[in-house]
C-alpha cells in the first residue's frame, strides 16, 4: 500500500477535482460520512452515545462539520465547537457550516459562546470527542487556544477520533508540532500519510482506518508515488518459490562472515536465520569459539573458524576461496572494531563482487571510510540501527530517527540500499522506499538484528534482489516476533529463530 506526503495528497485532491470533476465538496461529504461509518463499526449503536465535535476553520474542520451533521441523524446528543474564525473558512467548509446550522445543529464558537472551562466540562462529559481541528494544512507549531484545547482533550477525553490525522502532527514526519492529539482511532482518506506510520505519530494515531472516499484509483496507484508500506500480499508475491525438482544448490549459498572471540553468538544467530528462510547452504566463516558453538546448535552449518580473536587481512585469501560459489555475503555481526578488522572489511568491500549485506561492526568499520562504497563491484545493502546510521552520516541520533528522506538521499548518493531499523523500519534504494510496520518490543533485545541480517541473506541467496530481500526479511522478522504468544519482552532471540517458520507459514496462508 502506498503512503503519502501532504503535498502528494493535495495534488491528488487537486487532480480529483480538475481532471475527474469530483469537487472538494463531494470529497468532504464522503470523508465525513466515512468517519461516521468507522465510528459505527467501532462503537456499534451510535444512538446511545454523545458526541463532541471539535472543528478548526480549515478543511479538516469542514470534514468535522459533515461528521456532526450526519451524527445528528442518529442522536440529538451532538455538540459542535468551532475553534477558529468563521471568516477564514473555505467555501466548502462554510457551506457545511450552513448545512449543519440548517438542520438545527448546535454550534458554539470557543471564546465567544463558550469558555475554555466550559469546554473542559464538556470534554469530560461526552462519550466521544471528534478531533477535526487541524489536518494536513498545518503550518508551524500549534499555539494559543488550539494548544490549550489539545491539552484539554488529551487530559480529559474518554474516546478520541481524529479526522484524517491527529491534530498537531506534522503530516510528513510524524513529529509533534508543539502539541498533538492522542487519538484512539484515526480515519484517513484515500491512502495513509507518513505521520500515521512514523513515531511518535504512529502511536498518537491509535487504530488507523483508511477510507475510500471516491478518489479515482488511477491517482492513488500512480507510479510517481514511490513510498510503500510492506504488506503481506507484497511479501507473498515476492518470496522465492519452492520447486519440487530441486536440490540444495537451487536455493543458493549464503556466506556469513561474522563473530569474534568476544561476540560468538551473533555469528550463530545470523547463520541459522539464513537457513530458516529457506536457503540451501549456509557457510559461516568466523573466529573461535563461534565455530564450535554454531555446530553444536545447528550441525547443518558449514563452518570455518579462524584461531585468532578477530578478523584481520590475513583471513582474506580463505574468505575469497570460500566465497567462490556463494550467492550472497552477510558481513558484520559481532566482528568488533580494530584497525586490522577495519582493514579486512575495507579490502573485502573493494574486492568481493558478490551482493553484500553489511550490518553492525561491518558498518562501524566503514564509518570513517564511506567512499569505499563507491568501489563496490556488487549490490550492497546496509542495515544500520539509528546509532549506526548516525555514525555513518555524522549526525546526532535525533536527526536520523525515522528520517526517511535522509535514508533516501544516502542510498542514492552511495548507490546502495539502506535499511534503517526501528519500531518502523525504513528501506530504500534511493528511488523506492518501503516501510515495515510489523514487529513489537520483543525485538528490542540483543541479537535480533543479527537474525534479520541472516534472514535477508537467506532470501537473497534464493534469488531475491537485495531490496525485495530486505523488505521481505524485515516483514517476516517482525511477524515472527508477533507470533510469540507469551508476554511481550520475554522472548529470547534464539526463540525468534524458531518462530521464523511460523511467520513464513502465516504469510503463505
Ligand atoms: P486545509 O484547510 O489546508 O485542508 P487544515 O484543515 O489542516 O488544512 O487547516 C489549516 C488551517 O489551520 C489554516 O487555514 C490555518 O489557518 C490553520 N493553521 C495552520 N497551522 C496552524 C497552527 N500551527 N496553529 C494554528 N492554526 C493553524
Ligand atoms: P542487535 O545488534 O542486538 O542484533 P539491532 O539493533 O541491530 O540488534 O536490531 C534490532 C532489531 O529489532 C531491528 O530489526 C529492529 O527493527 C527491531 N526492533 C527493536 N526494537 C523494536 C521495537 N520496539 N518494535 C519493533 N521492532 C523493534
Ligand atoms: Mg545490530
Amino acid at each position: 500500500m502506498k503512503v503519502l506526503t501532504a503535498h502528494q495528497m493535495k495534488e491528488i485532491d487537486r487532480l480529483t477535482s480538475e481532471r475527474f470533476l469530483i469537487s472538494p465538496e463531494i470529497l468532504m461529504e464522503r470523508a465525513g460520512l466515512s468517519v461516521v461509518l468507522a465510528l459505527q463499526s467501532e462503537l456499534k449503536d451510535l444512538s446511545k452515545k454523545s458526541f463532541l465535535v471539535l472543528c478548526g476553520h480549515g478543511n479538516n474542520g469542514g470534514d468535522g462539520l459533515v461528521v456532526a451533521r450526519i451524527l445528528h441523524q442518529y442522536t440529538d446528543e451532538v455538540v459542535t465547537v468551532v475553534v477558529g474564525d468563521k471568516t477564514k473558512m473555505s467555501s466548502e467548509t462554510l457551506a457545511n457550516f450552513k448545512r449543519l446550522k440548517a438542520i438545527g445543529g448546535i454550534i458554539k464558537f470557543l471564546n465567544e459562546d463558550l469558555s475554555l472551562d466550559e469546554l473542559v466540562q464538556m470534554v469530560k462529559n461526552y462519550d466521544v470527542v471528534i478531533d477535526a481541528l487541524l489536518g494536513i494544512g498545518i503550518k508551524g507549531s500549534v499555539q494559543g487556544i488550539l494548544a490549550q484545547v489539545i491539552d484539554v482533550v488529551n487530559l480529559y477525553a474518554r474516546y478520541v477520533v481524529s479526522v484524517d490525522l491527529p491534530s498537531g502532527l506534522d503530516t510528513d514526519t510524524g513529529k509533534v508540532l508543539g502539541k498533538a492529539i492522542k487519538a484512539d482511532l484515526t480515519v484517513t482518506f484515500g491512502l495513509p500519510k507518513l505521520c500515521h506510520i512514523l513515531f511518535p505519530g504512529r502511536e498518537l494515531t491509535g487504530i488507523l482506518k483508511v477510507a475510500d472516499i471516491g478518489i479515482p484509483k488511477i491517482l492513488l496507484n500512480a507510479d510517481e508515488i514511490k513510498r510503500n508500506i510492506v504488506t503481506k500480499d507484497l511479501v507473498l508475491s515476492s518470496l522465492p518459490k519452492r520447486i519440487k525438482d530441486s536440490h540444495k544448490g537451487s536455493y543458493g549459498k549464503v556466506l556469513v562472515i561474522a563473530g569474534s572471540k568476544n561476540y560468538p553468538g551473533a555469528a550463530v544467530l545470523t547463520s541459522i536465520a539464513a537457513y530458516r528462510v529457506g536457503s540451501g547452504y549456509v557457510q559461516l566463516v568466523t573466529c573461535k569459539p563461534a565455530d564450535e558453538i554454531a555446530l553444536v546448535r545447528e550441525p547443518s552449518l558449514i563452518v570455518r573458524g579462524f584461531e585468532q580473536e578477530f578478523f584481520t587481512p590475513s583471513c582474506l585469501p580463505t574468505v575469497f576461496e570460500v566465497a567462490k560459489n556463494s550467492k550472497v555475503v552477510v558481513l558484520g555481526p559481532g566482528l568488533t572494531q580494530s584497525d586490522q578488522t577495519r582493514e579486512f572489511v575495507l579490502q573485502l568491500l573493494k574486492e568481493l563482487d558478490l551482493p553484500m549485506i553489511i550490518d553492525a561492526d561491518g558498518l562501524n568499520n566503514i564509518a570513517e571510510n564511506l567512499d569505499v562504497l563507491f568501489q563496490r563491484k556488487g549490490p550492497t545493502l546496509l542495515t544500520p540501527h539509528f546509532g549506526e546510521f548516525a555514525r555513518l552520516v555524522k549526525l546526532p541520533i535525533e536527526a536520523v530517527k525515522y528520517n526517511y528522506s535522509l535514508v533516501e538521499e544516502f542510498s542514492k548518493k552511495y548507490g546502495v540500499i539502506t535499511l534503517l531499523k526501528g519500531a518502523t523500519t525504513i528501506i530504500s534504494n534511493g528511488e523506492s522506499t518501503y516501510f515495515n510496520l510489523m514487529g513489537n518490543t520483543s525485538l528490542a533485545k540483543a541479537g535480533s538484528g543479527d537474525v534479520l541480517a541472516g534472514m535477508i541473506g537467506g532470501l537473497a541467496a534464493q534469488g531475491l534482489d537485495l531490496l525485495s530481500a530486505a523488505f521481505c526479511g524485515a516483514y517476516l522478522h517482525g511477524l515472527a516476533a508477533e507470533m510469540y504468544n507469551l508476554k511481550e519482552g520475554t522472548m529470547l532471540t534464539s526463540e525468534l529463530l524458531d518462530l521464523i517458520p511460523k511467520a513464513m507459514e502465516e504469510v503463505c496462508k
